[in-house]
């Protein structure tokens, strides 16, 4: 059926429709109100407007009904008597109603109040004639999210004519009746009418909860059936763990490893022993020591003679992991190799030949590793470093060079636990909570704009202490939202604030040589600050910095400021971040957040409280955190209630081939992040 077939839906408002993304009266179905007015309760004149500002409903004996005019606005206004007293209702620019209210009628109206000296004055969104003795009976409207030229009431309308219509392609019931027993929740087609037209707002409310569940239950069911059908698939080369390969990692470290980092270790080894494949996100805060992490699986799958890959998401972050990872693995006799884009042809040449033989043990690259050509004697362990920075299909890609190779996923985002088991719920979660010891806390303080030069003292004074300093600009050129250019502010830096000092400057618009050029010089300490876009936020380590400040702060997320400081407080000295933001207290507030803590996990939570899944870093990227109604953080306790109920579905029906859970697989292909779920590797 199509959407021009429905009562009071032509040729133009269905094209009005389609800009909603409402094609079909499927769509349409499903295009749930966000609120209901409530007009069913009536308020008397006299306690009206007891709350500035918020929308109530009256009813009243027009008194008197007039029209004027305020510059070119016209303004109907009647007053409206009650028994306990009377208001004043307006409508602005409906001259039209002058002919048809008259003394005397009974009117119904609803609108923002007001209180003035002379009483309630309302500015009326709804009004409806009553009959002389009609007793009003009030209903809930639902709100649409409206188009520009499409309004709420226009898709109310085309609703409520056609909603038996509509309910008839509600299609089967999907869900198990012992569910929809247990959750006392309606069944699909009473659902989709509660949405469209409740009784009572605990009815709407009650469907509501209905389909955040089902949302939540495809993806919690696709999760489990990819872990169960990946521990089944015995396909995988289990490694055996030497005994005593954790103290000859340590013997070989100039530190003692942290207690995290052996439980992890600990946790990544036992995967790699068995025969079915590690699928196992690595989370820890940036300076947690991750790479080591990575360096002790690599080892185990050395040691059981078969190769690894790593594989990051820019050149800069994939040359620090080798630099990092070499001198680890070298004592060891694990060589690495490195494939980049921008490597010469001859350095990839022999990369490939030594890969192809097995005679490298390890390849760490970029999206490089991936081009055909580049394969693997024995691949037996793929890493996949800032994960939600690849696609599916690239993470596929990779896997896909070995025969079912244990995987490990990285990521220095921390995501608060709630999130990670549900967004990341068919992957294993191992935590580093923990830095290394000595480390002192980046003392972080926020600027106004207008105290700017101060920061720049600041810098000055640090370098003239022998250290080096960022300077973070969120855009790369001019642009027209006031935001600061890293092209302007560095030459401005150079020329007027630093003429003594040499900055560099860094962008994602640079060809990668050049960037490459710019970071290995800045490492060198032959630059003193450098002016980077957020390009620095990953990888980049250079213990001789210890002073970042972020320009216009109020841009990023806490995760991601978090992360940008990260690239401070690397070394031994004491080191700074500096926020700057515009001089609005609101901002300054959010980012005081991260000048009271420096515990990453912590300030994630707070990210996802101030910001909603669907913005949080790293998440966004992902595409599997797309809920349509339901959110992660408001309903975490539904998602708990569904996640249990799809474990012990598919602990009984493990692929939901019993004939009653067709319903739930149907559930799982109409959800695009449970599908996305299930073919993700
Ligand atoms: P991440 O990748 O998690 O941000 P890295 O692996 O780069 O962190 O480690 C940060 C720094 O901490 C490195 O210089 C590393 O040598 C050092 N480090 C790692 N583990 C320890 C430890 N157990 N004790 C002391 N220093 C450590
Ligand atoms: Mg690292």
């Amino acid at each position: 059926m199509k959407l021009d077939e429905l009562a009071g839906v032509g040729k133009s408002s269905a094209d009005r429709f389609a800009e909603l993304g409402i094609h079909t009266p499927l769509d349409l179905l499903n295009d749930f109100p966000f609120r209901y007015d409530d007009l069913r309760v009536v308020t008397p004149a006299a306690e009206l407007a007891k709350n500035d500002g918020v929308e109530e409903n009256a009813i009243g004996t027009i008194v008197w009904v007039r029209e004027r005019r305020a510059r070119r606005l016209a303004i109907v206004e009647a007053e409206l008597a009650d028994e306990s007293g009377s208001l004043t209702a307006k409508w602005f620019g409906r001259s039209y109603l002058m002919g048809a209210l008259r003394q005397g009628m009974r009117l119904f109206v609803r609108g923002r109040t007001q209180r003035t000296p002379t009483g309630a004055v309302m500015n009326v969104a709804i009004h409806k004639v009553l009959a002389e003795n009609e007793t009003y009976r009030g209903e809930l409207v639902p709100i649409y999210p409206a188009g520009k030229e499409l309004t709420s009431r226009k898709i109310r309308q085309v609703v409520a004519k056609n909603l038996p219509k509509l309910l008839t392609l509600a299609g089967e019931e999907p869900l198990p009746k012992t569910i929809l027993r247990a959750r006392h929740v309606p069944e699909l087609r009473e659902a989709y009418r509660s949405m469209h037209a409740p009784a009572s707002p605990e009815e709407s409310a009650r469907a509501r909860e209905r389909f955040i569940f089902t949302e939540f239950l495809a993806l919690a069911l696709a999760a489990q059936m990819k872990r169960r059908k990946h521990s089944a698939e015995h396909n995988a080369r289990a490694l055996r763990v030497p005994a005593g390969l954790l103290e000859e990692l340590q013997r070989a470290l100039p530190f003692p490893l942290t207690a995290a980092q052996r439980r992890v270790i600990g946790e990544i080894w036992q995967d790699m022993a068995r025969d079915s494949a590690m699928n196992r996100l690595l989370q820890g805060d940036v300076g947690s020591g991750k790479t080591l992490v990575a360096a002790a699986a690599i080892l185990l799958a050395a040691r059981n003679g078969v190769q690894s890959a790593l594989m990051a998401p820019t050149e800069i972050l994939a040359a620090q992991h080798a630099a990092k990872l070499s001198p680890l693995l070298m004592p060891f006799g694990v060589a690495v190799e490195a494939v980049f884009g921008s490597q010469s042809a001859k350095a990839r040449a022999s990369a490939v030949v030594r890969l192809g033989s097995g005679e490298a043990a390890v390849a760490v690259g970029t999206h490089a590793l991936l081009t055909e050509g580049v394969d693997f004697a024995r691949l037996g362990l793929a890493i996949i470093d800032e994960q939600h920075r690849f696609g599916v299909e690239q993470r596929a890609r990779l896997r896909s060079k070995g025969s079912a190779p244990h995987t490990l996923h990285m990521t220095a985002t921390p995501i608060p636990r709630t999130l990670a088991q549900s967004v990341y719920a068919d992957l294993d979660l191992s935590i580093i909570d923990e830095l290394p010891p000595g480390r002192s806390p980046i003392e972080t303080f926020t600027l106004r704009r207008s105290r700017l030069e101060r920061a720049y003292e600041f810098v000055r004074k640090n370098v003239a202490l022998g250290r080096q300093a960022y300077i973070v600009a969120p855009v790369i050129d001019e642009s027209e939202f006031e935001l600061t250019s890293v092209v302007a502010e560095s030459e401005r830096l150079q020329k007027t604030i630093f003429p003594e000092l040499k900055l560099g400057l860094l962008h994602g618009r640079m060809p990668a040589r050049e960037k490459e050029d710019v970071m290995q010089r800045f490492a060198r300490d032959e630059l003193q600050v450098l002016v980077a876009t957020t390009v620095v936020e990953v990888g980049v380590d250079v213990p001789n910095a210890s002073v970042m400040v972020v320009l216009d702060a109020q841009r990023y997320g806490l995760s991601q400021l978090h992360q940008l400081r990260g690239r401070v407080g690397r070394g031994a000295a004491q080191s700074y971040c500096l926020l700057i933001a515009p001089d609005e207290a609101l901002e300054i507030e959010r980012l005081q957040i991260l000048a009271n803590s420096n515990d990453g996990f912590e300030i994630a939570e707070e990210d996802l409280r101030l910001r909603g899944p669907g913005e949080f870093a790293g998440t966004a990227q992902s595409g599997l955190a797309r809920f349509r109604i339901a959110d992660l953080v408001r309903d975490i306790e539904v998602y708990r209630d569904a996640k249990a109920a799809a474990e012990s579905i598919i602990e009984e029906d493990p692929e939901l081939r019993a004939p009653g859970h067709a319903g739930l697989r149907s559930l799982i292909e109409g959800e695009p992040s449970a599908r996305a779920m299930l073919l993700s590797s």
